[in-house]
Parts: structure tokens; sequence; C-alpha cells
């Protein structure tokens, strides 16, 4: 919406289909525009932000025209406007709200239908075609708040395109609780230079909306991003203020390898000391199996056909981590599994787990390496069917990798599955969705569990099917 000031024409469907038929017909494009504008730079919301809530009412039938208007619910904005709204998302965050979406960038010919479908003695209320609308330009947005802790969308003065006086940012009636959500939304959106319009407490303008041209770019046409591939970037990362976290046991003698590893890690010294130069030099040879120490496993490990450790995308090794703690279970357990409970828990307290998140598991279990028999449950060499530690879940795997689609699960103790494992099942899921699997992650208990940025990446062996890894997390102070 944009236009209506109090009421919103009720149209029948069957009027609304002979005028659009007409429509085709009469219709001469959108408006020439004279004067210089900004390259338009359409932006898919949730590239910028997995987490940004969708409700894009123009593609279903519930909204004013009673009928889908859209063929895909995607919201995008100029980018500007687009980091602008990822920015209140994130910042909402810290109040228990995330931004939820019914309308961004919304094609000229959308508005035409609109125009169109509405009747001679409604037409003040919607946007002029002549004119085009601030949506036409990816400049204005239409949102409203859901709750981080239950994900439900919170209940506002007035619904969304509703014609009456509650839908005003200003209207006074209703419950109080409602009327203070709006304005904390209003407040939040305003911090980021989205400007309310009068009559409608959801409709916000980007303050550069004018320096856009109106346009007609179907949603179709513009690319769709893999959202399950997005890192979860933060917008700002500021490194000279993050505290950085090296989440990585140093290799040497005393590296934790599964116990029927042919070998361990290896340094040999080719050379130490002053040269015939003069001057000083050193130099090793090392050697090391794959699936050791702080280590990655790739896709192929449990997969065959998937990726190989030098063919793991960088971008989905880059991302918000997300730290689930079952340190109390663990204690209790040292068998223990990491539930689909544990994971709703998390979610609980914490939103939804983002697409192309990090997931690290933390069991307690950081305190015990190098200790082999503490931290494997058995350290007799070569023998691989008496071990004990914790880790996560078959289930658990399945909400993590398939429904919340993680880029990577991570854990503080040798296995992403638990020491008595005979199928490796949680490595099966997680190779046959092409999830990298990172193992021996030190230092956990640093972590909070979200706001953290975790940086993991492996040495990159060619057809490699795991490998020393060197990972850092960054927490913004
Ligand atoms: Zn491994
Ligand atoms: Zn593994």
């Amino acid at each position: 919406m944009g236009a209506p000031k109090a009421a919103v024409p009720f149209v029948s469907l069957l009027a609304a289909s002979f005028v659009l038929a007409a429509s085709v017909l009469a219709q001469p494009g959108p408006p020439a525009e004279s004067g210089s504008f900004r390259a338009p730079d359409l932006v898919e919301l949730i590239s910028l932000d997995p987490t940004i809530r969708l409700d894009v009412r123009y593609a279903t039938p519930d909204n004013f025209v009673k009928r889908a208007v859209y063929a895909e619910a995607r919201a995008f904005l100029q980018r500007p406007a687009a980091e602008a709204l990822a920015r209140v998302h994130r910042e909402l965050g810290k109040k228990g709200y995330g931004i939820v979406v019914f309308d961004g960038y919304r094609p000229w010919s959308v508005t035409k239908v609109f125009w169109d479908l509405t009747p001679e003695s409604d037409k003040d209320f919607v946007a002029d075609p002549k004119t085009g609308s601030r949506h036409n330009r990816g400049c204005a947005v239409d949102v409203s708040l859901f709750e981080l802790s239950t994900g439900k969308v919170v209940e506002m003065p007035s619904a969304y395109d509703e014609p009456t006086a509650r839908s005003y940012p200003t209207f006074e009636g209703g419950e109080k609780a409602a009327r203070e959500r709006r304005d904390v939304l209003r407040k939040a959106m305003e911090k980021e230079s989205f400007f309310v319009l009068p009559w409608e407490w959801w409709h916000f303008d980007y303050k550069d909306w004018a320096s856009y041209p109106i346009q007609n770019v179907a949603f179709s046409e513009i690319p769709r991003v893999d959202a399950s591939r997005v890192a979860y970037l933060p917008q700002t990362l500021d490194l000279a203020s993050a505290r950085i976290v090296d989440l990585t046991y140093a290799f040497d003698e005393r590296t934790i390898y599964w116990p029927n590893a042919k070998t361990s890690f290896v340094k040999q010294r080719d050379f130490y000391g002053k040269t015939e130069g003069g001057w000083f030099y050193s130099s090793n040879t090392i050697c090391t199996p794959e699936h050791g120490g702080t280590h990655f496993d790739a896709p192929i490990h449990f997969s065959e056909g998937k990726e190989s450790t030098a063919d793991v995308p960088v971008g989905q090794l880059i991302g918000a981590a997300v730290v689930i703690d079952v340190t109390a279970q663990a204690a209790k357990d040292r068998d223990y599994r990491l539930t689909a409970d544990d994971v709703k828990a998390w979610e609980a307290r914490n939103g939804r787990i983002p697409k192309g998140a990090i997931v690290l598991l933390r069991t307690g279990w950081g305190s015990r390496y190098p200790d082999r028999k503490s931290y494997l449950g058995d350290d007799t060499p070569g023998k691989t069917t008496d071990l004990h530690f914790p880790s996560f879940g078959k289930e658990a795997a399945i909400l993590l990798i398939r429904e919340r689609r993680a880029g990577v699960i991570g854990v503080d103790t040798a296995s992403i599955d638990h020491g008595p494992s005979a199928d490796f099942v949680v490595h099966q899921i997680a190779g046959a969705a092409s999830v990298a699997g990172l193992e021996n992650v030190a230092r956990l208990e640093e972590l909070p569990e979200t706001g953290a940025f975790v940086v993991a990446l492996p040495m990159k062996i060619a057809g490699g099917s795991g490998g020393p890894l060197r990972v850092v997390a960054l927490i913004p102070r």
C-alpha cells in the first residue's frame, strides 16, 4: 500500500478480472521521468539477512484486492534502503523483535493493476500510475514486528492495510501495548532514516526515494538468491573493537587423532640456525592425517561425489555462529546426543536459527583436551569401539541441516557423531547436504549463544576429505 488516506475500496472479483483484461490494452507503460537518477540496485532483503521475515501479502489473496498480484513472494529495496532495514532488524533484536516485511519494491505494472481494480469513486485512495508510487522506486517498505521468542507477528493497533483511523501512526485508541509496539517500530525505522506515512503505521519511505526512478522490472527478472548459501554476514563488523577468539588447538605431538589413524602429527626439522650467508633460517616438513586436532570434514568425507575440502565455497565457512550448550547434559551422560528439543529450546530463547548459520555445539569437553583417555573415553591405540563423548544426535542433525539449512556444524569433541556411534549418521546427513563439519573446536566456552561471527578456513587440499583448520570467532563488543 502507499496512497490510501482513509478507506480502501471494495472490489469484486468479477469486476477485477474485467478491468484487468481491459487494462492490458489501455496500458501505455510507466511515466517518462526527466532528471538524473541513481542507478537502480534492487537487493533481495533476505540476501542481507535471512532472519528478516517475509509475509508478502500481494503474493497471496490475503490483501485488499483479494487476489495474488505478485507471482513470487519476494521483497526488494534499493541497496542503501535494504541495508538500513537490515540494521533496523538487528537493532530490534536487542528488544526481542524482528522485522516482518509485507511489501517492498513493487513493479509499476502492479500499481497500474491496483488503479484499474479501483472504482472511480475511490481512486483518491490508490497511487496514480501516471505518477507512480514510492514502492515503484524501491524505496518504500511495509513492515511490522514479530516476536523472536515465539516467532509470532505482534498485534498492532490495526491490521495491515486496514482502511480505518486505527491505521494512523498517531491513533491514540485501542490497547496501550499495541500502540507501544507500533511506536517501537517507528522509532527504530526513523533512526535509520525511514519516514512513516501519516495514515499507515506500516508504510515507511526511505529518505532517498526521490533519487531513484520508477521501475517496472518483474520479480522474475531479478536473479534469485539461494538463501541457504548466504553467509549471515553482519553489515558492520568493527574489527578494531571486536574480541577475537582463536578456536584452534595448536598442532604438536599431543594432537588427538582418531585411535586408528595410521600416523599422527609429524614435524621434521629441515634446517634451523645460521646459514653460510650469515642470516638465520628455519624450515620444517610436516605430515598429518586429515582428521585430527582442530580440523575440517568436507562433505565427501561420508558422501561420495560431494565437495572435497578445496571445493567447499569459502562463503559457506564464514558466517554467524549459533552456539548450543549441552554442558549440563553431557556432565551427566558422556554419550549425550543433542536432541531436536534442545535445538527448539535454544530457538525459544534466541529465535529461529538462520539459514547458512555455523552451528557450534558446546559440551564442555574442551577442558579435557588433550588428555586422550578423558577426552575420547578410551586411549587404547587402534581401538575405536569403546569411545565415549557427546555430540550431535540424528534428529537434531536433520532439523539443523535439512530444515534450518545450517551451512556448517561443529563441536568441541572429536566427532560430529557421539563416541559410541557405529554408523556415523550425522556425518552422513551433513555430507549428503553439502554441509561441512568442524571437530575438536577449542574454547567454545568463550562464545555467546548468538552474536559471534566465525571464520573457519581449512587448508585447501585438492580432493581432500578434510584437513587441518584454523578457526576464529569475532565477537562484537
Ligand atoms: Zn574429521
Ligand atoms: Zn568427522
